[in-house]
Order: structure tokens, then C-alpha cells, then sequence
């Protein structure tokens, strides 16, 4: 055999490989930045890694998400239980995000607080919301099962990932989905989950945030009155709240949010196909 075809056999072998580390656990979903992917094992793999961080596998099924700025080229490696080890790259899409405008906000939210007593509030309640949220990623069930959205019939005011210039000075992007409602308009779980924080934050004002298991997480923020408690259960479509404008907000409207770990995620696209792909993901 030639140096030629050793080297196209070589070839082939690896090219074989990569097919098969994706074929291995089924991805599907939005492959996006932004999106969520949800991947079917079966009992002979061990551990999946997205490049350098291992996946918790719930009862066969295991989730990832990308961030809104997501880099695209990504590495898969899924160990079977037999000790062999199959990586594939994985390429997830770019988005182009919206640039929106929004005046008339109340200085005190835009500009660097002054007062200590606000400054060490805004710290505290930060320092909570990131700690709940670490605890997240210890919870390795997966509750969710149907998406739906906290309110129906009513406009989207700002949509997830658009460069926000507030009283004409540039901001962080928007990491969720703004849907305006009357005062009162019920807010619903997106999903089954556990509520795991509650307050009446600075910026949030009354917020809910709920763990849906294996880091999937989703938070409702600037509610006239909050329906629940930490720790209650809640299933999919159930009230938790209502619609407000506590916080950092110019009327009322819900801000919905959703994260994977410490990603942030598009509560669009879970509504575009993700009850599909879930319901197919169970009943294989
Ligand atoms: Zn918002």
C-alpha cells in the first residue's frame, strides 16, 4: 500500500469517528447561539463533555445551551462505558441582533448609584442571585417537560439579545424577552420546575426564578405580586405571579429570562420547537 492511500484510510478513519461521537447521542434542538440543545443517550455511554465540561446525563437525556455570544466551533466527547472515546467538532450558527433604543428610564438606574446604602443593596442582591444560581448546576433531574409562554395573546416589547442604548447611553445587551401586559395580566411557569428565589430586587424588582433541573433555569422580573414560594413546585403553565413595573422598568411588561448554567438563552427559540423536540426525545 502506498503512502498515498494510508493516508486517505487515515482520513477516513477519523472522518468516521467525528460522524460517529454526534450520532452517538442524537442532538436536537437549535444548534444556535442563543439556543438549547437536547441530546438522547442510551446505556452504554458514560459521559458526554461539550469541549471541557462534562454534561450531566438525566435518565437517558442531556442538555446544553449557548450563549448570546456563543463562540461557533465547538468540540463533543462522548465516553462509553467500555472506556472508548468518540469527539466530534460541532458547529452552532451566529445571530444578528437588534439595536433598540429606550428612553425616558429613571436616572437613578442608569446612572452609577452614589449612595452606599444602594450601592451595598445592588451587591448583596447580586451576590444572591449569582449564588442561587450556582446551586443550580448541583441539581442534575430534569423536570421540564411542555414550554409555554408566562403570557399569551400579548406584544413583545423587546426581544432577547438586542444592544440596548438606555436615555441614549449604550448598555448590556438584553438577555431576555420583554412582553408588555396590563398590570395584573397572570404570569405563568414556562416549564415544571422548583422555585428557587424570590425577592423585590433593586434593578428586578419582584421576581420569581425557577430551576428546571440539569442548569436550565428561568427567571420573571418587575411583577406587581409574586404567587409563591422558594421551594414550591411548580408544574408547567402553573401562576406564579403578576404583571408589574417594579425595578428597572418604564411600564408595565414581564421580563422573561432563561439561562443554561451561567449561559443566557432565548426564551423565543425554546417556544419555536423545543416542546417537539422534547416529546420526541421522551417517547424514543
Ligand atoms: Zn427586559
Amino acid at each position: 500500500m502506498n503512502y498515498k492511500n494510508i493516508l486517505l484510510i487515515i482520513l477516513l478513519m477519523l472522518i468516521t469517528i467525528q460522524l460517529t461521537a454526534i450520532e452517538l447521542i442524537s442532538l436536537q434542538g437549535n444548534p444556535i447561539q442563543g439556543g438549547i440543545v437536547i441530546c438522547r443517550t442510551d446505556d452504554s455511554i458514560e459521559k458526554i463533555f461539550l469541549d471541557h465540561t462534562e454534561i450531566p446525563i438525566f435518565e437517558n437525556r442531556a442538555i446544553f445551551g449557548f450563549d448570546r455570544d456563543e463562540k461557533l466551533k465547538h468540540k463533543i466527547t462522548v465516553v462509553l462505558e467500555n472506556g472508548s472515546m468518540f469527539t466530534s467538532v460541532f458547529y452552532i450558527s451566529k445571530r444578528n441582533y437588534q439595536i433598540q433604543r429606550i428612553n425616558g428610564i429613571e436616572k437613578k438606574y442608569i446612572e452609577q448609584p452614589q449612595a452606599s446604602a444602594t450601592i451595598q443593596r445592588i451587591t448583596v442582591e447580586s451576590e444572591k442571585l449569582k449564588n442561587r444560581r450556582s446551586k443550580l448546576l448541583k441539581n442534575n433531574d430534569i423536570y421540564f417537560d411542555k414550554f409555554c409562554l408566562p403570557i399569551s395573546g400579548c406584544r413583545i416589547s423587546g426581544v432577547f439579545g438586542s444592544q440596548r442604548i438606555l436615555n441614549g447611553i449604550p448598555n448590556k445587551p438584553h438577555n431576555g424577552l420583554d412582553i408588555a401586559a396590563p398590570k395584573g395580566t397572570d404570569i405563568k411557569a414556562m416549564t415544571t420546575g422548583v422555585v428557587t428565589l424570590t425577592g423585590d430586587y433593586f434593578y428586578n424588582g419582584k421576581f420569581v426564578l425557577l430551576d428546571h433541573g440539569s442548569g436550565l433555569s428561568s427567571i420573571y422580573i418587575h411583577m406587581s405580586t409574586v404567587n409563591v414560594e422558594m421551594g414550591d413546585y411548580i408544574l408547567a403553565g402553573d401562576k406564579i405571579g403578576e404583571v408589574g413595573s417594579t425595578g428597572r422598568s418604564t411600564g408595565n411588561h414581564l421580563h422573561w429570562g432563561v439561562g443554561w448554567r451561567s449561559k443566557r438563552i432565548d426564551p423565543e427559540l425554546l417556544l419555536q420547537n423545543m416542546d417537539e423536540v422534547f416529546l420526541k426525545i421522551l417517547k424514543k
